[in-house]
């Protein structure tokens, strides 16, 4: 008989997956049936506890009610019609609203589309639209990370400061710069303090800038905390000094909160948490908790006001998707916030987030394989080293992020290997209570101590 893992091998391309291994059987195939909660089901009746709510996007846990309802009720009421030119359907207009009092002053407008990777080719297409509107054709090139993650589309791929993301694709490509990963525990000098190193970053963004002539730099763009770069904090008063630098050259700000925005850091925004002055902003994962795929691209008042300025020069603004605005998806975002709001899972994850990331700091900082322990609210991760002193990282080959991700699973939980170091990543729902934490914390030190001792055992020298 084939089996549905048989069946998924046969038929189905994953991304991120050894393609081969997979074919020929060599890597798992888990099939997910069911979620409730903090925890999904597979086909082989595992139960797991997801501590990274998919991928950073399920806030509000598996398997809500009220948001299923809400799809429900309106895929037989109106599944879809477009946004073309004026039409449109009540959930976006209503969730645009929404979507703008959950951020507060200084947004006008929401574009939608489909994922984060659309939403920052939005982006890039609005900047350009932009300093086209304003008569300067040279000003377009995007400063993004190197770490920072902002998809995996042709431009937003470029954006993404990965390698794994770009060697085989031609990428980056596009007028796309990279600057200074602002991870203070690998990248400042010894002796720098965290402020001292917020400031040669924002030096080496200004270097780049008059390399580059700041007459031909658009924007800038990155996430308030890097995500998939590795869940790297930014260091203290990096966002005063890079916006400095910013406003100085008439460069905007694109805030990536894919990740952050609606309530990941403790706060609605991780723009308000580190005091950002964005001019655009996007939105995906939590805004519909994955219910049902929606982005946005937020509009700031200085923007928006030169967007309408274009009309007269361009016409229409010929940017959209057949799926833009699309009303199911939008009537899961409407159905997602008000299920936040109701619950008050904006300040669980405040309060919750704080106890997590005091515990994680509390188990894991003296802990001979971790070299740092960092996060913020819901987010936190762990970064193994072979040498504590000396900051130095093992063997890539040894995959011990991997390794401790593995020896996690066995026990019923769910961290992610993150890319490029031995990063073990977490990213629990909202809703995750502090006995829960309690319990996944317990849980990964015995998988981080099994890796210590087989590690030990093979002969590694930890130091
Ligand atoms: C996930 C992510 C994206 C891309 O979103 P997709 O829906 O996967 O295209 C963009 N930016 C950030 C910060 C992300 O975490």
């Amino acid at each position: 008989m084939t089996t549905i893992n048989d069946l998924d091998r046969k038929t189905l391309v994953h991304p991120f997956a050894h393609l081969a291994d997979h074919d020929a059987g060599n890597t798992p195939s888990r099939v997910i049936k069911k979620g409730k909660g903090i925890r999904i089901y597979d086909t082989d009746g595992i139960e797991l506890i997801d501590a990274f709510s998919g991928l950073y996007c399920v806030n509000i846990g598996y398997g809500n009610e009220a948001v299923a309802d809400a799809i429900a009720e309106q895929a037989r009421e109106l599944a879809y019609y477009h946004a073309y030119a004026g039409h449109g359907s009540e959930p976006s207009i209503k969730l645009s609203d929404e979507i703008l009092k959950w951020y507060g002053p200084g947004m006008a407008r929401v574009f939608y589309g489909l994922s984060g990777s659309d939403a920052n080719e939005t982006q890039a297409k609005i900047v350009w639209y932009y300093n086209n509107v304003l008569g300067r054709p040279a000003k377009k090139k995007i400063i993004s990370r190197l770490r920072g993650y902002h998809g995996a589309t042709v431009i937003s791929g470029s954006m993404t400061g990965l390698p794994f993301y770009h060697t085989a694709f031609d990428m980056p490509c596009g007028p796309i710069l990279h600057t200074t990963n602002p991870h203070y525990y690998f990248e400042a000098e010894d002796g720098m303090t965290e402020a001292e190193f917020s400031k040669k970053c924002a030096r080496d963004l200004e270097e780049m800038i008059l390399r580059e002539g700041p007459d031909t730099v658009a924007a800038f763009i990155g996430e308030p905390m890097l995500g998939t770069g590795g869940i790297i904090t930014p260091p203290e008063n990096y966002w005063a000094e890079i916006q400095a630098v910013l406003n100085k050259y008439d460069i905007l700000l694109i805030a990536d909160e894919v990740v952050c925005g609606f309530g990941r850091t403790g706060e609605n925004f991780g723009s308000h948490l580190y005091g950002m002055k964005p001019d655009l902003i996007t939105i995906a994962k939590g805004l519909t908790s994955a219910y049902l795929p929606l982005s946005g691209s937020i509009v700031g008042d200085k923007v928006w006001d030169v967007l309408k300025q274009g009309s007269e020069k361009y016409g229409p603004f010929s940017h959209g998707y057949t799926y833009t605005a699309h009303p199911l998806c939008a009537a899961a975002g409407l159905a997602n916030l008000k299920v936040l709001k109701d619950n008050n899972i904006v300040a669980n994850a405040k309060d919750t987030g704080a106890y997590f990331n005091s515990e994680l700091r509390k188990a894991f900082s003296q802990h001979p394989l971790v070299g740092e322990v960092r996060g913020q609210g819901m987010l936190g991760a762990l970064e193994f080293v072979q040498d504590r002193s000396q900051k130095q990282r093992f063997d890539a080959a040894l995959k011990v992020g991997a390794q401790v991700s593995a020896a996690t699973l066995k026990r019923g939980i769910i961290a992610r290997a993150m890319p490029h170091g031995d990063i073990l990543g977490f990213a629990p729902p909202l809703i995750t209570t502090k006995e829960d934490v309690d319990h996944i914390i317990k849980t990964v030190a015995e998988a981080v101590n099994e890796v210590t001792d087989t590690l030990t055992a093979q002969g590694v020298k930890l130091a």
